[in-house]
């Protein structure tokens, strides 16, 4: 596995290359790249330590040998970046999901921080996209004594996401371990009550700004597709967790899979379309932004930089 870009690749990029400091313009953080007239900047909320049994089909010396050639732990745990993006364009801001917040305990709430780092103050948020109401992409819209972090925003998503995460038979069909994420949902639809914009399909968000209904890992998963002129960025949310494991074998679930079946189609469906258009992909849990190339039934990633000063060691 390599970050370093085929030559093709950058050819291929045309002009959505990496942002380079020029003399005497604005500064552009490294980790920032445009995407047409947009700016996307990942924000790195922190690590999260994954566990072999958090993908128990990889718990297993196949896993081991994918972990040991990527330099990481066979036993696990290997580090996996949590991001959420911020997205601009002129002086519009818009969040990309929020990060675990305070809920997941210490290691993560770096989100607002980074933001500021990128001159934008919470306030300046009109809007926040959610990809899904998991705790480390919405706990983050929370404070620590649970109210709204972003104090005039109006949070967008799917409204079979919030028809999921409300509905008390879906809390008590599902594991127990799940009942936190449903706390947690919960209260940031308390939270953001009067204030929450329900959407279906492919909903348009901004100009040439969509949601891509990605269902699976949760019934109202959407990936964020960014179409401006030839240029086009797709950042699919959770699709993978483990670029290491899961590239190589998309059938391989995590454990927080709300229909195990339906995320595995979605995953192959998403990974073969974006080998096919040579889409740009980001993810929540991607370190950088990259490629997907087929592989038989597998896939590669072929990274194009590393986002966030932090990233996993690979
Ligand atoms: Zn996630």
């Amino acid at each position: 596995m390599s970050f370093l870009p085929s030559r093709r690749s950058v050819l291929a990029a045309g002009a959505c290359l990496p942002f380079l400091r020029i003399a005497g313009a604005k500064a552009i953080p490294s980790s920032a790249y445009r995407v047409g007239a947009y700016t996307v900047t990942p924000l790195r909320d922190g690590l999260f330590p994954l566990q072999p049994s958090m993908i128990p089909a990889a718990d297993n010396e196949a896993g081991r040998v994918l972990l040991t050639r990527a330099g990481l732990p066979p036993g696990g745990p290997s580090p996996e970046p949590v991001n959420a993006f911020l997205i601009r364009r002129d002086e519009r801001f818009w969040l990309l999901d929020a990060g675990c917040g305070t809920v997941l305990g210490p290691g993560f709430d770096r989100v607002t921080t980074a933001l500021r780092a990128e001159g934008v103050s919470p306030d300046q948020i009109g809007t926040v996209w959610l990809t899904h109401l998991h705790a480390d992409h919405a706990g983050g819209l929370l404070t620590q004594d649970g109210r709204a972090r972003f104090s005039d925003a109006e949070v967008v998503l799917q409204e079979r996401e919030v028809a999921y995460w409300s509905d008390a038979g879906a809390r008590a069909r599902a594991p127990a371990a799940m009942t936190p994420f449903f706390d947690t949902a919960q209260a940031v639809l308390a939270a953001y009550a009067g204030r929450t914009r329900r959407v279906t399909g492919q909903a348009q968000l901004a100009p040439g700004i969509s949601f891509l209904p990605l269902p699976g890992h949760t019934p109202g998963h959407a990936g964020l597709l960014i179409e401006d002129g030839s240029e086009r960025l797709l950042i699919w949310g959770d699709i993978i967790h483990s670029r290491v494991l899961q590239m190589p074998h998309p059938d391989w679930t995590v454990i927080w899979d709300a229909d195990p079946a339906e995320a595995v189609a979605t995953r192959r469906h998403i990974l073969d379309r974006a080998a096919v258009e040579g889409l740009d992909v980001a993810g929540m849990h991607l370190s950088s932004r990259g490629r997907i190339i087929r592989d038989g039934s597998s896939y590669r990633w072929e990274g194009r930089e590393v986002t966030g000063a932090d990233s996993p060691p690979r």
